[in-house]
């Protein structure tokens, strides 16, 4: 029969070194009475002149402390470990000057797994994580580290909890809605580990703070939903050297990597440009399925835990894809480019660089920008309404979305069908054009008026202007 003994690191010099020895015995004293007579120099650190266990000593059989078993008569059986824990003399808190007692517990389930133990569980402790954002991904990811025991958790956010988050941002709650993300946030976390050490940075993420706020943590946590901040923290972390867990998420497929410079590519070996605006719609437009960040936010949080164990095979150099219709995962191999901008042979960017227009946001491509007479404000199309010259109203959403919440008396032609339907319109009419926030609808107003369409306006902020500003019945999405 043959027992694991986990020998703490302070006891290790008197065990010639070795982090665990297994041994055979009946109970937990046997035990320990093997294992002095094979390290002698253990005894004295171990044992009273009267040759009893000295009580600043606690023994552990797997996760149960000895005391509340049979003491020294504890059988053991072959497949135990058994954990020598030394407290400072006395104190009922500090142990190893590191741990509380009921740290050791509620940390059992990794200490007694010899890739974690105390030492994996130390490093945890004296970990720091910073989290982009506290969306989808970063909910579960936060939660999950703070549940494992990473010292220092940072959280970079500048949002108000919304209604539409409560369906995958599972760290709020309902009662959190109207709250700042940071303050729910933190008081969730802090009620999973009061001993964790919790920083929050209440603004977005810019090329004047990212390397400040950056360079405080030991691994960089990608949580974000839009191009230019994903190219910042990549470009933050090769500049300063981090690892970046990477996720990105969008319907029921979700991607993960870990962009490590130093070892791998990064982000932009793999895209070494963002696409243009408007060409991949965000999940704000396109909609996420609500468990899909769980999904990713887990192996974000899972390769995080192994970076700082410095276990297993990180995804360096490995994308993973995700596709939870299909419920498979694919790898593809990523290579470092020679040629990439920031950390190839000869790198062009060497600073953070303007990122809002590195993406061509704010740019013509971004937003068509229509003249003022060609716009029409919430207040006056309903004043037309309630008028004689009730204007004809299109709705260029798509038809999920028309369900959702509509305009009274509405015609929906979703804005990639308005060019073959345009007979469908009356060229002398006036006609009023609304999409969800009055993106959609500019284009579809800007295309009417090149068809020789003269009486068409948007609706400025759409839909969700409708909602707040004339009919608080109606729904927002
Ligand atoms: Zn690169």
């Amino acid at each position: 029969m043959s027992i694991k003994i986990l020998i703490p690191t302070a006891l290790r010099q008197y065990a010639q070194n070795r982090d665990s020895v297994e041994l055979s015995g009946k109970n937990a004293g046997e035990l320990l009475e093997n294992l002095t007579r094979e390290f002698p120099d253990l005894k004295k650190h171990l044992y009273d002149e009267d040759g009893k266990v000295r009580n600043f000593v606690n023994i552990y059989v797997n996760d149960d402390d000895i005391r509340y078993l049979q003491s020294y008569e504890t059988e053991v059986n072959d497949g135990d470990i058994i954990s020598i824990i030394p407290s400072v003399a006395g104190g009922a808190e500090a142990v190893n000057g590191e741990f509380s007692k009921a740290e050791i517990e509620r940390y059992s389930r990794h200490l007694i797994m010899p890739e974690v133990a105390m030492e994996g569980q130390r490093k945890l402790k004296r970990a720091s994580v910073l989290l982009v954002g506290m969306g989808g991904l970063g909910s579960p990811t936060a939660m999950y580290l703070a549940a494992a025991g990473v010292g220092r958790i940072g959280i970079v956010d500048f949002d108000v909890v919304d209604f539409s988050n409560l369906q995958r941002q599972i760290i709020f709650s309902t009662e959190d809605v109207g709250r700042p993300k940071l303050q729910a946030a933190e008081e969730r976390l802090q009620g999973i580990n009061p001993n964790l050490e919790i920083e929050t940075y209440e603004t977005r993420l810019t090329s004047e703070n990212a390397l400040k706020i950056l360079e405080n943590y030991d691994i960089i946590i990608d949580g974000t939903d839009n191009f230019p901040t994903r190219y910042l923290v990549n470009d933050a972390c090769v500049l300063l050297g981090k690892p970046n867990v990477y996720g990105s998420i969008f319907r029921f497929e979700g991607q993960a990597s870990v962009f490590y410079a130093k070892e791998g590519p990064c982000y932009r070996c793999l895209y070494p440009e963002p696409p243009p605006p408007g060409l991949v719609p965000s999940c704000a437009e396109g909609g996420v399925l609500g468990i899909l960040p769980g999904n990713i936010g887990m192996i974000q949080a899972t390769e995080a835990v192994k970076l700082i164990l410095g276990k297993g095979e990180p995804l360096i150099g490995r994308l993973l894809l995700f596709d939870a219709l299909a419920m498979k995962y694919r790898e593809l191999k990523l290579r470092k480019d020679p040629n990439c901008p920031i950390c190839g042979e000869n790198p062009t960017v060497t600073e953070l660089i303007d990122y809002e227009h590195f993406c061509g946001i704010g740019t013509e491509a971004d937003k068509i920008v229509l003249e003022p007479e060609f716009e029409i404000s919430v207040e006056e199309l309903k004043a037309k309404i309630t008028g004689e010259d009730t204007p004809f109203i299109l709705d260029v959403r798509e038809p999920h979305e028309f369900e959702i919440c509509r305009i009274p008396n509405s015609v929906l032609i979703p804005l990639a069908e308005v060019e073959k339907r345009v007979h469908e319109l009356e060229r002398s009419s006036e006609i009023v054009v609304h999409c969800k926030a009055g993106g959609r609808s500019a284009k579809a107003v800007k295309f009417l008026r090149e068809a020789g369409f003269e009486k068409v306006k948007n609706l400025k902020g759409g839909i969700l202007a409708w909602a707040d500003r004339i009919d608080p019945s109606v729904p927002k999405y």
